[in-house]
């Protein structure tokens, strides 16, 4: 195992996200108790601002219920346009400091800062030129924890919003823990939490008297999780998402190919191959490639952008064809085809979304 200090992890969430753009859009909106998304009959509150939540209005509430609570709730409709560019903006703010950025969502990301662009020593500093720089740039306010590991740092910049800086040094962690309530802990859910409270487990210097074994009989393989966490224990990386560029696929002959019929055949398998792995990276995208490389390795590559998606072998394989012909390979001997899907729109920008409302 790795020592524990040597990572400087900053975790950046973004204050009532969505309710703080309309805020910030909208002067009205100002100062007001705001729920972006539903109505006052119908749908969930997708976020609250501070003016809502000290009603007791909560993201993911029926509204129903939450303008019972706050009858004077105004209800706004999301523009997640608005939200997305806030999100590129603040995710070009963190690149400037690190590539080590894992976003959760459209306004939080763990950074790892150990080794930053700008060569700054302390973390605590990057966070607040981040949080300066935020403020500066998109008007909105973010809250950062500063901590050695990711769970540390999450927690951290929870404990105090809005437009917090929390700092938990390494020295201070396990201390931290022991006085906080189980239900802050992240990755502790409402049912553990329960759960917990009935094994009179209320604090982190409660869950920290319970032995390994214990954990694990309770709660399985996540006990050991738990007995981890409340040490200050966690090893996870800052993983940063590698954006998918292209999808594809392709095949050496066993016999070098010479034969157009035969070559063609081989076109569609690949086409149809394609749709498959297309299909299961949940992808589309405009532009299809087609590869091929002759008996003296010579590689060709053709492309195509067409002005629509492509989503399935019924669309790119009549351009795979066109391709292949345009190629003028006349009576050169094929070795390999490949065939990719390139200019891609993936589903995770969505993903995002909806992990944002289960949050
Ligand atoms: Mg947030």
């Amino acid at each position: 195992m790795p020592p524990l200090s040597i990572r400087k992890i900053i975790h950046i969430d973004m204050d009532a996200f969505f309710a703080s753009v309309e805020q910030r859009d909208n002067p009205a909106y100002q100062g007001k108790p705001i729920a972006v998304g539903g109505s006052s009959h119908r749908g969930v509150v997708a976020a609250a601002s501070y003016e809502a939540r000290v009603f007791g209005v909560r993201s993911a509430m029926p509204s129903v219920k939450a303008a019972r609570l706050c009858p004077h709730l105004i209800f706004v409709k999301s523009r997640f346009d608005a939200y997305r560019t806030v999100s590129q903006q603040i995710r070009e703010i963190f690149f400037q400091y690190t590539d080590l950025v894992e976003p959760l969502s459209l306004d939080e990301a763990y950074l790892d800062v150990t080794e930053n662009k700008k060569g700054l020593k302390s973390a605590i500093r990057v966070a607040q030129l981040i949080k300066a720089q935020i403020l500066e740039e998109t008007q909105l306010t973010a809250s950062a924890g500063v901590s050695y590991n990711k769970f540390l740092a999450k927690i951290a910049s929870d404990y105090d919003k809005p437009n917090g800086l929390k700092v938990i040094l390494p020295q201070e962690a396990v201390a931290f823990l022991e006085t906080l309530p189980i239900e802050k802990f992240h990755g502790i859910g409402r049912v553990t939490a329960q759960k917990m409270h009935t094994l009179q487990i209320t604090t982190g210097r409660d869950l920290k008297k319970r032995a390994l074994p214990e954990l694990v009989r309770y709660f399985g393989k996540t006990g050991r999780h738990y007995y981890q966490i409340v040490r200050g224990e966690d090893y996870r990386e800052v993983k940063p998402h590698r954006i998918r560029k292209s999808v594809g696929i392709e095949t050496t002959f066993f016999r070098d190919i010479t034969d157009p019929e035969a070559l063609l055949e081989e076109l569609e398998a690949l086409s149809v191959s394609l749709e498959e792995r297309v299909r299961r990276n949940q992808a589309r995208g405009r532009t299809i490639t087609l590869k091929i490389k002759f008996t003296d390795f010579q590689v060709i590559t053709r492309s195509y952008t067409a002005p629509r998606l492509l989503t399935t072998s019924a669309d790119w394989y009549p351009l795979a064809i066109r391709l292949l012909n345009d190629s003028e390979i006349s009576q050169r001997a094929v070795r390999l085809l490949g065939l990719s899907l390139s200019s891609l729109i993936t589903q995770s920008s969505n993903q995002l979304y909806f992990d944002f409302f289960l949050d």
